[in-house]
C-alpha cells in the first residue's frame, strides 16, 4: 500500500490518499483511529449488492456506530431528491456534526455523498472509497461535489474536500468492461497534458491494465493510481478554486462534453471525451501548435483502448459549435480550448493563458475536416 497526503491552503483541510489492493483492514484501522460518534456509509444500489454490505458488516464486527443508505445506481438519480432522501436517512438516525460520511462507489455516489457532507448542518467530513475508473482517476481527487437538475448536469453543488480518500484496484475487477475502459481515458488524459514518462508507462503496460489480471496488475494499477493522483494534486494544489491551472484538466472536454450532450449521453463520459481529446489534438495539430505525429499518437492510444476516435455522424459540427458556445470555460459564446505542443505538455498562449479562443468559422472548418479523416 502506497500513502500520500497534501494540505490545502484555502481551507484547513488534510486529505489522507491510500491505494493499493484489498485495503479494508487499512480503512477499518483509519476509521477506529478517527473515532466519529457516527458513520454513514452512502452507497448506490449495484455497489451496496457487490461491496457495501459486506463492509457495513466488518465495520460493524470492529465495533464501529454505522449504517448505511443506498440510492438507486445511474445518473438520473444524481439529483435533488435523491440528496433530500439522504438527508432526512440521516435525520432520523440523529446524525450530529460529528458524523462522517464515507462515499463508497462510483463518481455519481462520490459526487451525491459530497453535496450532501458538504453541506448537512454546514459540513460534515468525507471519506472517500471510490469503486469505478472515473471515480479512482478522477472524481474522488479535488473536492468538486454536485447534482444535476433539469437546467443541466452538475450545476448545484459545492467544494469539499475529502479529509481521506482509500483507492482499492480490488473493486475495479467487478466493474463492467465498458466503465473500466472509459474511465482510463482520465487517466491518459492526465499523461498526456503534463506528464511524457507517466503517458509512456501507461502505453507499455496497456495490456495488462485491459486484462486486469496477472501478477504484475496490481503493481502496475499502484503506481499507475500513485502517479496518476500526484498529477492531479499539484494541479489542484496549484490551482484549488478552478481559476487558471486546472483549467488544463478540461483537454478533450470542450468537444468531448457537447458530443456526450448531443449523444443524449448513449455516450459515457470517458466515451465522448476520448472523441474530444482526437478533436483538439487534429484542432492543435491545424493550428501549427503539435506536429502530426503526436496528434496521431493521441489517435491511436484511443484506439488501442477500442473506444471510438469519430464523431457520430447524426452529432452535426453546427450543434457542436452551439454547444461549445454556452460551455462553463467559454467567455463572450466564444468556445476556450486547452491544446498541447507535445505529448506531456500543454500550451501557453499570451498572457500566460492555457487556453485558446477559436472564432466560429475556423472551429466549424477544422472540425468538418477532421470528420473527414480516415
Ligand atoms: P457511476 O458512479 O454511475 O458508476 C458507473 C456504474 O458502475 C454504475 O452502474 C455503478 O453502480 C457501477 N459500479 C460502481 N462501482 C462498481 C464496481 N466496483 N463493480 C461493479 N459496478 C460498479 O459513474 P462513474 O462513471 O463512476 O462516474 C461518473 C460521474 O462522475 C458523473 O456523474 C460525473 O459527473 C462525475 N464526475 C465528477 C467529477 C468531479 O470532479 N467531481 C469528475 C469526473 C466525473
Amino acid at each position: 500500500m502506497e500513502k500520500i497526503e497534501f494540505d490545502l491552503k484555502e481551507k484547513d483541510v488534510h486529505c489522507t490518499i491510500f491505494s493499493g489492493n484489498l485495503l479494508e483492514k487499512e480503512i477499518l484501522d483509519y476509521l477506529k483511529k478517527m473515532g466519529s460518534s457516527k458513520y454513514v456509509i452512502i452507497t448506490d444500489s449495484k455497489v451496496n449488492e457487490l461491496h457495501a454490505q459486506s463492509f457495513l458488516s466488518k465495520m460493524k464486527g470492529a465495533g464501529l456506530n454505522c449504517f448505511l443508505i443506498s440510492f438507486p445506481e445511474g445518473e438520473k438519480n444524481k439529483n435533488r431528491q435523491t440528496k433530500a432522501m439522504l438527508e432526512d436517512k440521516m435525520f432520523e438516525e440523529k446524525c450530529g456534526r460529528d458524523s462522517c460520511i464515507i462515499a463508497f462507489g462510483g463518481g455519481v455516489t462520490g459526487d451525491m455523498a459530497g453535496f450532501v457532507a458538504g453541506t448537512y448542518m454546514r459540513g460534515i467530513p468525507i471519506i472517500q472509497i471510490p469503486t469505478t475508473t472515473i471515480a479512482i482517476a478522477d472524481s474522488s481527487i479535488g473536492g468538486k461535489t454536485a447534482i444535476d437538475v433539469p437546467a443541466g448536469k452538475n450545476l448545484i453543488g459545492v467544494f469539499h474536500q475529502p479529509i481521506a480518500i482509500f483507492m482499492d484496484t480490488n473493486y475495479l475487477k467487478t466493474l463492467d468492461k465498458r466503465n473500466y475502459v472509459s474511465g482510463l481515458i482520465e487517466i491518459i488524459k492526465h499523461g498526456l497534458i503534463m506528464d511524457k514518462e507517466f503517458y509512456e508507462f501507461l502505453k507499455e503496460n496497456i495490456a495488462t491494465i485491459l486484462s486486469r489480471k496477472g501478477k504484475d496488475y496490481e503493481r502496475i494499477m499502484e503506481k499507475l493510481m500513485m502517479n496518476n493522483l500526484k498529477i492531479k494534486r499539484d494541479i489542484v494544489l496549484a490551482d484549488e478554486k478552478e481559476k487558471a491551472l486546472r483549467k488544463i484538466l478540461n483537454y478533450g472536454h470542450t468537444v468531448g462534453h457537447a458530443i456526450e450532450k448531443l449523444s443524449d449521453f448513449s455516450l459515457l463520459h470517458g466515451e465522448a471525451i476520448a472523441i474530444g481529446i482526437c478533436v483538439e489534438a487534429f484542432i492543435a495539430y491545424k493550428k501549427g501548435i503539435l506536429t502530426k505525429e503526436d496528434y496521431l499518437e493521441q489517435k491511436q492510444i484511443i484506439n488501442t483502448l477500442g473506444l471510438e476516435t469519430q464523431i457520430p455522424q447524426h452529432i452535426s459540427t453546427d450543434k457542436i459549435f452551439d454547444l461549445m458556445r454556452i460551455d462553463k470555460k467559454a467567455r463572450n459564446s466564444m468556445p476556450e480550448i486547452v491544446l498541447l505542443k507535445s505529448i506531456g505538455n500543454y500550451a501557453l498562449f499570451e498572457n500566460e493563458k492555457v487556453t485558446k479562443r477559436f472564432d466560429e468559422d475556423e472551429m466549424k472548418k477544422i472540425i468538418d475536416e477532421y470528420r473527414e479523416e480516415k
